[in-house]
């Protein structure tokens, strides 16, 4: 299902129209140029044919990955959020519903996501790719920001974010003025924190789309 169009802007250096690619859905097995460049973060960018200005431009858009099976959707604002929530609750009850025969069924083992910027999507894609569980990183990178938290004195971790670089699985830490640690994943950390968490975080699975830091904070919150 891979669909993308033409789209034409005003490059705001020179103020020449500028045609832009667009996908709406792109398919991890099926369109493995446009995922290397959603890896690579040059997915939204385009050049201005006229003056060179590269020009960064975010829109909604799913990325599906058959053979593991999951399916991300990146959106922007609050009530996008809302309608893909709906729409994912939908595909799910039609599941369920032995009359229905709309072409539209979602498997019901599909991972569904919502992600709110470019950058979580690279994130959520790398997770699921390297084999792990994105509710178990969450609780990970949030355990890692608060270790690292206590080494700084008048600093604090502002963001935290999991990579695969060539095999090599990190948890990168940012302050507000840049990257600050790198740590490897521990295998091990990784295991007790599925052992301590795997049931609880599953529990959700079928109504929390937007599996991000505010959802680990919440869930280690009630368990307190
Ligand atoms: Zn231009």
């Amino acid at each position: 299902m891979a669909m993308r169009s033409k789209v034409t802007l005003k490059c705001p250096k020179c103020r020449k129209d500028m045609e832009v690619e667009q996908w709406s859905a792109i398919n991890g097995d099926k369109n493995p140029q446009q995922k290397l460049k959603l890896l690579q973060g040059t997915l939204f960018q385009s050049a201005c044919k006229n003056c060179g200005n590269s020009v960064t431009v975010g829109y909604p858009l799913i990325y599906h990955d058959t053979k593991q099976n999951y399916m991300i959707w990146l959106v922007y604002d609050d009530e996008e959020v809302s309608h893909v929530t709906d729409y994912f609750k939908k595909s799910k009850s039609y599941q369920t519903d032995p009359n229905n025969e709309d072409d539209e069924n979602v498997d019901p083992a599909c991972r569904q996501r919502i992600v709110r910027s470019p950058d979580a999507l690279r994130e959520k894609i790398m997770i699921f790719d390297s084999g792990l569980d994105d509710k178990i990183m969450e609780i990970m990178k949030l355990a890692y920001a608060q270790q690292a938290q206590r080494n700084l004195k008048s600093d604090n971790i502002a963001a935290a974010f999991f990579t695969n670089k060539d095999g090599e699985k990190l948890i990168e830490l940012y302050t507000k003025k840049g990257k600050a640690f790198v740590s490897a994943v521990s295998r091990d950390v990784y295991r007790q924190l599925e052992d301590k968490y795997g049931s609880k975080a599953s529990y959700a699975e079928d109504r929390v789309y937007l599996i991000d830091d505010v959802w680990a904070y919440e869930l280690l919150r009630t368990m307190r």
